[in-house]
């Protein structure tokens, strides 16, 4: 009808869409956005914002890369799906590139997001566990503040409020600890006693729990969407010593830090850190499709497939290595490499943090930190007692930030209740130009906000 063809797209958006994670805002209705060029983003008035958050941390070689369109049209005329239980060129060439990205002899599995890719962790290590003759082990422990994915066992895994939502009871089997803060470590502890510390306390819940039962622990390289977390490397080299001491499986979740965010191609390669099973999803196509992979070393793979009865990982995936997102993925490495996107991340990153030092004087900023083209920047009320800033404060700064055309996230520790933290993760891509828009967006906001 005449009435439906008039209606604007964000009134049939508030007819028809179910949103993720907030109902639809009066106030402030989702962007629609209509196309992307670079690191910027154009929503359907024609109004540009700098994606500051490539969108979800993920879109790290730009929008709008014609070369990336070709690559899975290209692949989607020739070939557009394979079954699971067959193989075909792209999904064979990606699992080489990421072997030779990875350094090492991991086996590739493929499947379609971040919370797959860390379900199919799960399954494999309790697996693995019966068929190396420690049937007992079916535990996990993760952090709390981290976010691992939304199915159930993700979830499980997940240590944020909307894990103690209304959706229990949760797979059984997923025990938290807390990750180093080095912001809010105590008063008179060195940065290094405090990881060190907090490597132990894992250690304690492996011992309390009782060694016999614990599978794995997962992690991210540092804590992401819980604020920014960037652990003292002893801290990841303690944890690896003490999986490797009592048998447990370290599960890498390089979802968000995985193809380059941290400066290096894997944020595990910050480290002196060979992890069991690493997890990628996101940056892996840069979002452009979904594909996520689950690489398991050797060790654990032989353990599989033995030709006993049973021995085979038994966990079924329709979508997962799409040919066309394989394609698209090898095509994202390929930019990756060719514009040494690694590397950019990154020399960006120092010069963020340096640009940004000056805002270390701001009255409501406690603390700024980074690792590769990835920040936060923490707000309080107080400097002295580093009250987490009000949500008030937040939504001002980030109100002000998109009003300047630069969209930033924001996260914090949500099961104490703060929110506190800005985060940035634009394209690996950003040009000049770009890096200094953000850095004037952000001085200026500050600047107008004491
Ligand atoms: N792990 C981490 C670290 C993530 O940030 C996310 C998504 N934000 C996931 C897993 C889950 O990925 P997906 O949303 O693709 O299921």
């Amino acid at each position: 009808t005449v009435h439906e063809q008039t209606k604007s797209l964000v009134e049939k958006d508030r007819e028809n869409i179910w949103h993720h994670i907030s109902a639809y805002n009066e106030k402030n209705p989702p962007m629609v956005i209509e196309k992307g060029e670079g690191a910027w983003i154009t929503d359907h008035k024609g109004d540009r914002y700098l994606d500051g958050m490539a969108g979800l941390w993920a879109v790290n070689v730009g929008y709008g890369r014609e070369e990336m369109a070709q690559a899975a049209y290209e692949q989607m005329k020739k070939l557009a799906y394979v079954p699971m239980t067959q193989s075909h060129g792209p999904a064979i060439e990606l699992a080489e590139k990421i072997n030779e990205l990875l350094g090492a002899d991991y086996k590739i599995f493929y499947s379609n997001s971040g919370s797959d890719a860390n379900e199919v962790a799960f399954k494999l290590a309790r697996q693995y566990h019966q068929q190396n003759g420690e049937p007992s082990r079916y535990k996990f422990i993760s952090r709390y503040r981290a976010y691992h994915g939304s199915s159930m066992g993700a979830l499980a895994a997940t240590g944020q409020a909307l894990r103690k939502y209304k959706y229990e009871p949760l797979a059984p089997g997923f025990l938290h600890i807390a990750p180093p803060d080095n912001y809010r470590r105590p008063a008179g502890q060195s940065v290094e006693e405090y990881n060190i510390q907090r490597a132990q306390e894992f250690e304690e819940k492996i011992i309390w729990e009782q060694k016999e039962t614990i599978a794995g622990i997962i992690m991210e390289p540092l804590i992401t969407g819980g604020g920014i977390l960037i652990p003292h490397p002893i801290y990841v080299e303690k944890v690896q010593e003490i999986c490797k001491r009592h048998g447990v499986l370290l599960i890498i979740d390089e979802v968000i830090c995985g193809f380059g965010r941290t400066g290096k191609m894997f944020g595990h390669q910050h480290f002196n850190c060979k992890p069991d099973i690493i997890t990628m999803a996101k940056g892996l196509t840069s979002a452009y499709l979904p594909l996520s992979i689950t690489a398991i070393r050797k060790e654990i793979y032989d353990k599989f497939d033995t030709g006993e009865d049973n021995s085979h990982f038994r966990h079924v995936n329709t979508f997962g290595g799409n040919p066309a997102a394989c394609a698209l993925a090898l095509k994202n490495i390929e930019i990756l490499e060719r514009e040494h996107l690694v590397d950019r991340s990154a020399e960006l990153g120092d010069r963020l943090l340096k640009e940004l030092e000056v805002l270390k004087d701001h009255p409501y900023v406690g603390d700024i930190r980074g690792l590769g083209f990835l920040m936060g920047i923490e707000l309080v009320e107080d400097k002295e007692t580093k009250e987490p800033a009000t949500n008030a404060r937040m939504a001002k700064i980030i109100g002000d930030c998109k009003a300047n055309g630069l969209i930033v996230g924001r996260n914090g520790d949500t099961v104490a209740g703060f929110n506190n933290i800005l985060a940035l993760s634009p394209p690996l891509s950003c040009t000049d130009e770009d890096f200094d828009f953000i850095v004037a967006v952000l001085k200026k906001v500050f600047g107008e906000n004491e």
